[in-house]
């Protein structure tokens, strides 16, 4: 009970302290010293890739903060199972190398839960004996991945602004589910592809160990989760970490089967898990709190997905949804449910254009004005580039940021090289950057406004 008054009484003093400073904001107009509250927040998601070797039970370990995605390693009586290879050689290398003060008893299988290059790329460093190793995975592997895409050049592009690879390293503070940076020996170099597959569930046992594998179609549709039952141990692949879910990724990609991704995670919380290891961040122990988070986290999905159905049938535009879809009040301060990684409006959006393609519904939106036509016509109603420059100093003011890149963009539209609309840009992409707690989208302002600073 104390403990709780003590939680309570640093609860308050902290609201308190942060209504005491927006306050002394707004009148001094020191906003460019005073770190906005969720960048502080975002900082400290950083504390889930410290490297760090944990054991979790009897016979599991994982690899934390190794590389940008986790590794683990489960022993067993005369062998190993390894769960997923990291995205760089050199990082895999480490961790096994660690893996190895533990013990010497030979690599029997190697399982990837999924086929994104984090999980992959390093593969090889643990396959030391390529003839007598089972890798495994789901039927249809990696075959979703972009490598193949038309647009390939467009998406090389969205990646390295989602990720922050252009940027310096005082300027990215992690990747939401991964550090900001992350090591680039042999990155990808590794991947080697299954030798044995499933469609639905596998059922093994590998060195006496008992292996359950259950397809989960969620981040993608070749995730599985991998259930230990004996050790209760659960490792989620990516339909679980310690954010809330990327159901969509703004690098760009093929639809992300949000109910489907619900219901995994709906699944994996019925079981009686003791330890979950999720694809990033760190893990977590005890029964009633993994539960809890599993519950949660499948509540938040499938609430978005249900919300966004329901308005789509009322006949809502993408736009009225974005701004209307919430998760659930018990559910917005659930830490394991920040949006470090993914967030609700592009969840609202993926689902949208999924079930329907681009039209809202709306006939205006049928053939809108053209960009340059449509900012002519603004320009023309505000008086002039002069009054919308003005306006935007004004939403600085206020801190509206969103207003102050739309404000940009209809000068922009008229004229890409108007010098004081392209400053006008990256100051507004500069600050909201500094205010965001999902690291996609200041990892995205950021680069973008590098961009425009670099003239390209
Ligand atoms: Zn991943």
């Amino acid at each position: 009970m104390k403990q709780l008054n003590l939680i309570l009484l640093l609860f308050l003093t902290s609201f308190f302290a942060c209504q005491n400073t927006d306050s002394t904001n707004s009148m001094t107009d020191t906003t460019e010293e005073k770190e906005h509250p969720n960048h502080t927040k975002l900082k400290a998601q950083s504390n889930e890739f410290i490297k760090e070797l944990i054991q979790l039970g009897e016979r599991v370990y994982m690899g934390v903060g190794y590389d940008g995605s986790n590794a683990a390693m489960i022993v067993g009586d005369d062998g190993l199972v390894i769960v997923d290879g990291l995205r760089g050689i050199g990082a895999a290398e480490e961790l096994l190398r660690d893996f190895r003060k533990i013990t010497d008893k030979p690599i029997k299988a190697l399982i990837y839960t999924h086929g994104h290059g984090d999980h992959t790329g390093g593969a090889k460093a643990f396959i030391e004996n390529p003839s007598q190793t089972r890798i495994i995975a789901r039927a249809h592997f990696k075959e979703e991945l972009e490598g193949n895409s038309p647009v390939k050049k467009m998406l090389i592009k969205r990646n390295i602004r989602q990720f922050g690879r252009d940027l310096a390293d005082e300027e990215i503070v992690n990747r939401g589910v991964a550090a900001g940076r992350t090591p680039t020996d042999r990155a990808g170099k590794g991947y080697v592809p299954p030798n044995e597959t499933f469609e639905d569930s596998l059922f093994l046992t590998i060195a006496g160990i008992d292996i359950e594998l259950h397809a989960a179609n969620g981040e993608t549709n070749d995730e599985l989760f991998v259930w230990l039952p004996k050790d209760k141990t659960l490792f989620t692949g990516d339909n679980y970490y310690k954010a809330f879910p990327n159901l969509y990724a703004i690098r760009g990609g093929q639809y992300r089967d949000v109910k489907s991704w619900g219901e995994a995670v709906k699944k994996m919380s019925q079981l009686p898990v003791e330890h979950l290891v999720p694809g990033h961040t760190r893990p977590s122990s005890g029964k009633e709190k993994i539960h809890k988070d599993l519950s949660n986290y499948s509540e938040a999905i499938l609430s978005v997905y249900e919300q966004t159905i329901t308005g789509m049938n009322q006949g809502l535009s993408v736009d009225e949804l974005c701004a209307q879809v919430q998760l659930p009040a018990h559910l917005k301060d659930a830490e394991n449910l920040q949006e470090f990684y993914g967030s609700v409006p592009w969840g609202v959006r993926s689902i949208f254009f999924h079930f329907v393609g681009w039209f809202d519904g709306n006939p205006s939106q049928l053939y809108p004005l053209a960009p340059k036509v449509e900012a002519e016509q603004m320009v023309k109603l505000a008086g002039g580039k002069k009054k919308i420059k003005e306006q935007f100093q004004q939403a600085m003011k206020e801190k509206n940021y969103q207003w102050g890149m739309q404000l940009a963009d209809y000068i922009l539209a008229l004229d890409k090289k108007d010098e004081a609309a392209r400053q006008m840009k990256i100051q507004a992409l500069r600050k909201s950057a500094a205010t965001q707690i999902n690291a996609p989208a200041r990892n995205y302002y950021l680069s973008y406004a590098k961009e425009m600073e670099e003239g390209k």
